[in-house]
């Protein structure tokens, strides 16, 4: 089995100043995750933070991995903008992403959007049920047909984001709202995951079938290995025809 390099990025900052956190991810919310993709045979699991330097993800450990998980809440503004454009820059070479709950406000998720990716959102303790409205993608394999998280910090639409490629997951609170919670995107060489759940003061990086919906999509995100298109001008033609060269025209 080829061994999948999956970094767990987490901005680590709730789970060390807030003691109710802490109770909730003693280890940190990417231990946490990283233990669940653990449990499969052919993931290979790094976790970086923000107090690393150059954030954990310094050039040799972006190149080496596969698919990059980001958690990050209340410290988007503190990741260098040099460092969000190396990991856009990788997405585009054909690194997988998936972004977590309020990682929809990180540096590389609205670069690669290209939109605000706001949403509305609402803390209080709300039921979550989760439907699975595409039970053939690969991200749903196993999954039941929805699943319900008793409690959980509440997102609403409109989420601010381009059309999803791919819809796995729509949400829907007890207050009402409802919320595009499994989005999937390609970017380049890329893929992109967005899944909705995971608010710091919920323990859901623990169920199992959660668990399984993160490992789905690192399978899923992992790069194909697809061909590299030739961009730019292509100046010997494929089959045997005459060249008529107008290279040196202006083409904007
Ligand atoms: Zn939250």
């Amino acid at each position: 089995m080829q061994p999948i390099n999956v970094t767990v990025w987490n901005e680590y900052v709730h789970e060390r100043e807030d003691e109710k956190i802490a109770a909730v991810y003693p280890n940190g919310i990417h231990e946490a995750i990283a233990e669940g993709l653990r449990e499969h045979p052919a993931f290979k699991v790094k976790t970086a933070t923000l107090d690393m330097p150059e954030c954990g993800l310094d050039e040799e450990t972006l190149a080496k991995t596969d698919v990059l998980i980001w958690w990050g809440h209340c410290k988007h503004a503190a990741v260098p903008d040099e460092i969000a454009e190396r990991v856009q820059r990788r997405v585009l070479d054909g690194m997988g992403l998936i972004v977590l709950h309020s990682g929809h406000l990180s540096k590389p998720f609205v670069r690669l959007m290209g939109t605000v990716c706001r949403s509305k959102w609402r803390e209080n303790d709300e039921r979550e049920r989760i439907w699975i409205i595409e039970p053939a993608h690969p991200i749903a394999a196993g999954l039941p047909e929805y699943i319900e998280l008793e409690k959980e910090e509440t997102y609403g639409e409109r989420f601010e984001i381009p059309t999803p490629d791919e819809l796995v997951f729509v949400s829907w609170f007890s207050g009402g709202e409802i919320f595009r919670s499994g989005c999937c995107w390609k970017r380049g060489l890329g893929k992109i995951f967005y899944f909705r759940p995971g608010h710091e003061a919920y323990p859901v990086y623990y169920r199992p079938d959660v668990r399984q919906i993160l490992k789905n999509a690192v399978e899923w995100a992992e790069p194909t290995g697809g061909p590299r298109p030739t961009l730019g001008h292509f100046p010997k033609p494929l089959e045997d025809i005459p060249l008529v060269d107008h290279s040196d025209e202006y083409h904007p």
